[in-house]
């Protein structure tokens, strides 16, 4: 999901000086030692990739920040393959429900949204990732995504003026608004998946991915400028219509992250 995850970061710069520039790769050995003191986390994935190499191919060293987070991100993807888990940001890992791939396909609620969002083009419209056809691949956005943002977070310290600002929490609201209105979706109309939600590994993995999509989410929202479509994704999270079936399988009402829709964090859009 390498290509459909730069589309969508390169959509979402701002300015971007570095995006043609040639590669280099006399960064990495300094990067991985950034990584290292500012995310331990994120440091304990590049750990257990096997493949060093494979990972290095996602940094840039124009714009570390983005190139470690990415990496971060898409070496999730691997691991969680590996591993038939998803791989938490504390070390957890929860076993992959397979049964979820029973369900209705994702693409189902593109039309809930805007058909020309980088990320529901990218991650819901048909043809497009392997989540816009099974809610498995949704959770494994959700997971990486979560790693992106609290990665991209932790290694603020690396950024340059001159690298031009990255909408980092973009990615995660809007895997997050597509997984609430999903089981909103399944508790309308959709009785099977509704039902098989509730059973107790699909559930139990839903909230514990969600529940650490919250933290991710919330870490960021100190950042101002790291968002640029994310005040819709938000709004959308926190509008108690769109939160019910939700709430009802995480057992409380999501978190609204308000600080993310300060006017502080507003007034650089
Ligand atoms: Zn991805």
């Amino acid at each position: 999901m390498r290509r459909v995850l730069f589309a969508a970061m390169l959509a979402s710069l701002a300015y971007c000086p570095a995006a043609s520039a040639a590669p280099r790769s006399d960064c990495h050995a300094q990067a991985t030692r950034d990584l290292q003191r500012l995310s331990p986390q994120g440091h304990a994935i590049y750990s257990a990739m096997t493949d060093k190499k494979l990972f290095f191919t996602w940094i840039g060293c124009d714009d570390v920040q983005l190139g470690l987070s990415t990496a971060v991100h898409e070496s999730v993807h691997i691991l969680t393959e590996k591993n038939d888990g998803f791989l938490l940001i504390d070390g957890g890992l929860v076993r992959r429900p397979h049964e979820v791939s029973k369900f209705f396909p994702p693409k189902e609620i593109a039309g809930r949204f805007e058909r020309d969002d980088i990320y529901v083009k990218t991650y819901l419209l048909p043809g497009a990732a392997s989540s816009a056809d099974d809610f498995l691949y949704l959770l494994d956005e959700l997971n990486a995504y979560s790693h992106d943002l609290s990665s991209a977070v932790k290694l603020v310290p690396l950024h340059k003026p001159g690298n031009g600002e990255v909408a980092h929490r973009d990615g995660l609201s809007a895997l997050m608004s597509f997984v609430m209105s999903y089981v909103d979706a399944a508790r309308e109309k959709k009785p099977a998946t509704w039902s098989g939600l509730q059973r107790p590994e699909p559930r139990k993995a839903l909230q514990t991915l969600w529940g650490q999509a919250e933290t991710a989410l919330a870490s960021s929202c100190t950042q101002p400028a790291f968002g640029r479509k994310d005040h819709v994704y938000i709004g959308f999270m926190c509008e108690a219509k769109n939160n019910r079936a939700l709430s009802e399988l995480l057992g409380r009402a999501p978190a609204c992250p308000r600080d993310c829709l300060s006017p502080g964090t507003a007034a650089l859009r």
